[in-house]
């Protein structure tokens, strides 16, 4: 059996906010793999400023290299809007012997009860929250009483459990590269260099 981690997002750019710490998750979790899901269309938030293909070139320059990193498009292939359980049903179907590890930050986790169907998506996999080191989880709110239900130290089944790995705090947005570029203003660093040359040389994100 295999661990394959889902890291779902708009990437609308990628930038190390998304990468580092799906490597450190990767690393501590023991990942084989980490699957990288662009939605198509977000079902929580507005659409895209760049197109898919775009976003997925972004990805693919971003991760080539890195040993696991896969991109996947199913959710774009599909077309419609992105529901994280058909995902992850049609991903069981793909590898039925491998377990899957729905990977998200706290800040998505905190939303999780409105995601479509989510007891569907908790029968389908297990989901890692990633958060910054020494913070407490989110356990008081309406989420917290899901995790707390299936909170778990470490992984140990193919589903239904939720664990939490402390990874570096990188207080970095894709809305505050958008609204960096749109001024003009370099994004150096906050992105893998040759997403930034992307960008550049497709002028992304120059009109809002
Ligand atoms: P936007 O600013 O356009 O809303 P975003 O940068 O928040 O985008 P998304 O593409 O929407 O990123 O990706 C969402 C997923 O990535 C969520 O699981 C979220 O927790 C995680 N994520 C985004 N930015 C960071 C970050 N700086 N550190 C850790 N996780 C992040």
């Amino acid at each position: 059996m295999r661990l394959i981690g889902i890291n779902g997002g708009t990437f609308d750019p990628i930038h190390i906010g998304h990468l580092r710490p799906a490597l450190e998750m990767q690393q501590t979790l023991g990942l084989d793999e980490v699957r990288f899901v662009p939605c198509y269309r977000p079902v929580h938030r507005g659409t895209p400023q760049v197109s898919a293909e775009q976003r997925c070139a972004m990805i693919e320059l971003a991760i080539r290299h890195q040993p696991g990193f896969v991109l996947d498009t199913i959710e774009i292939d599909r077309g419609g809007s992105s529901y994280m359980v058909d995902t992850l049903a049609a991903l069981k179907a793909r590898f039925p012997q491998d377990a899957l590890v729905l990977m998200m930050g706290t800040d998505a986790f905190l939303r999780f009860h409105t995601w479509h169907n989510w007891q569907e998506i908790l029968r389908l996999a297990n989901i890692a929250i990633a958060h910054r080191p020494g913070d407490g989880l989110p356990l008081s709110c309406e989420a917290g009483q899901i995790l707390r239900a299936h909170h778990v130290k470490q992984l140990s089944a193919a589903c239904e459990q939720i664990v939490d790995v402390a990874v570096t705090q990188l207080d970095v947005s894709s809305t505050a590269i958008r609204s960096a570029l749109q001024q003009g203003l370099s994004v150096d660093y906050l992105l893998p260099p040759k997403v930034v040359d992307y960008i550049h040389k497709q002028h992304l994100y120059q009109n809002s």
